[in-house]
């Protein structure tokens, strides 16, 4: 099995699944689609992915495992909503006082809950 067969499977999943799949979710999908392929191919594949800024690793607070999301090129903040557990990709405005500074990465991270939770809460 080629590197780049596996590559090409696991940039197509991360594509049509923008919820930030885990590691192990990315790897059913994968099996669907390549059944010889193994959990430690997949984190081997990942992480080298990430290393070439082709996928984004996500790390949110009181979540064991690492989520992935394709590197859009497009800064946005990760929003987790507490009640549902969902990530939403947030747009995001760099800070103007940003300004002179070389951005390299950004990683942000918003809890909270999303606009239908926090309309439940209000009428529960
Ligand atoms: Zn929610
Ligand atoms: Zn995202």
């Amino acid at each position: 099995m080629k590197i780049t067969k596996q590559r090409e499977v696991i940039y197509e999943i991360l594509r049509k699944n923008r919820n930030h799949p885990t590691a192990l979710e990315i790897f059913d999908e994968a099996k669907r689609i390549l059944p010889d392929i193994s959990l430690s191919t997949v984190y081997r594949t990942l992480k080298d992915m990430v290393v070439h800024g082709d996928v984004v690793e996500i790390k949110l607070e009181g979540e064991s495992k690492a989520r992935y999301d394709l590197n859009t090129g497009e800064d946005h903040a990760h929003f987790k909503c507490r009640a549902c557990n969902r990530i939403y990709d947030v747009s995001l405005m760099l800070p103007l006082d940003l300004v002179g500074f070389k951005v390299e990465k950004v990683d942000v991270y918003i809890y909270g809950l999303c606009p239908e939770c926090s309309q439940k809460e209000v009428t529960a």
